[in-house]
């Protein structure tokens, strides 16, 4: 494991190796790769904040972009060819059809799905001209807790609609805003394809599987096909909490589309991959018994 901990937790490195690097010091990379025999790269860091890439976009090139060539030039000199990226449902933008498969038009409407869109283009263009393969998962809204509690989500800030919610729930912080009520949709509020994180663990170990055995690089969509709308998830957290979770209903946040549902057939039939945890309730519960342990044992 690889980390600058700018975002992560050491406490969460609980399986092998721990090196604190950052992508931007190549010769600490170098001396990751040094005498180790790596046979392939997952490449998860990035910053992810829509609203920060806004105001300071060079802080996204920088790292999401630069600081990837950075990694996959130290790759090609230690003549590591298999390589799994982190990609996102931003680089859709506005969807012009729902749901999303991977031939939707890719019009990210932020430099965040602009960043991101720029590593599938350079993977594309590396793979033609050199000795790699890749596979970009794009995800959807990545949710829910790791079932047994030994990991979950620890964001400062915390800006992610499940965590914030039963924040509200544990009365943490007083309301959850919703924003924006006026959307193209049931009720008004946004609609989001929520993706178990076990079970997109699950297809990087697909993607890893279908490298080691010749797969050619591509690129999938990850979400489990269905979407729930902002509302729903509060019933939702309000069923698994059995607590009050008061809301106040706030204006639109910029950058955000009405809908992303994901079409994950490809996903299916390539990496033989199928979601686990797909239901809302089972990601929620997840996410809530998580959400307490992370106060009792972490952020005391
Ligand atoms: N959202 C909300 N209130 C919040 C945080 C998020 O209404 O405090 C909405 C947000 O507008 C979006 C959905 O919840 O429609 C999911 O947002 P999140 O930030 O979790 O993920 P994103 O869709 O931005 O990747």
């Amino acid at each position: 494991v690889v980390d600058n901990l700018s975002a992560g937790h050491r406490e969460f490195v609980k399986w092998g190796d721990f090196h604190l690097c950052d992508l931007g010091d190549m010769d600490a990379l170098r001396a990751v790769f040094a005498g180790r025999n790596i046979s392939a790269v997952m490449h998860f860091c990035a910053f992810t904040f829509v609203g920060e890439s806004v105001e300071n976009p060079q802080k996204y090139y920088q790292n999401n972009v630069a600081n990837t060539l950075n990694l996959l030039r130290v790759m090609r000199e230690f003549n590591v060819d298999k390589f799994i990226f982190s990609s996102t449902a931003a680089i859709f933008g506005n969807p012009v059809a729902v749901p999303i498969s991977e031939d939707h038009p890719l019009e990210p409407i932020n430099p965040y799905g602009r960043s991101k869109l720029m590593v599938e283009r350079v993977l594309a263009d590396y793979a033609r001209a050199y000795d790699l393969r890749y596979v970009a998962l794009r995800y959807f809204n990545a949710a829910g807790a790791d079932p047994d509690c030994d990991v979950g989500e620890w964001h400062d800030p915390e800006t992610h609609l499940i965590p914030l919610i039963l924040d509200a729930a544990l009365g943490k912080r007083e309301s959850l805003a919703i924003f924006g009520t006026d959307y193209d949709t049931s009720d008004g509020t946004c609609v989001r394809d929520y993706i178990h994180v076990t079970d997109l663990a699950a297809a990087h170990i697909g993607a890893l599987e279908h490298l080691g055995r010749g797969g050619a690089s591509d690129v999938f969509n990850l979400g489990n096909g269905t979407g729930f709308s902002v509302r729903e998830i509060i019933d939702t957290a309000r069923k698994v909490t059995g607590r009050d979770i008061p809301i106040q209903e706030k204006g639109r946040r910029a950058g955000d589309p009405a809908v992303l549902i994901a079409d994950s057939t490809k996903a299916m039939s390539v990496l033989n991959w199928k979601p686990a945890h797909a239901d809302i309730g089972e990601i929620v519960e997840t996410a809530w018994r998580w959400q307490q342990k992370l106060y009792r044992e972490y952020k005391k």
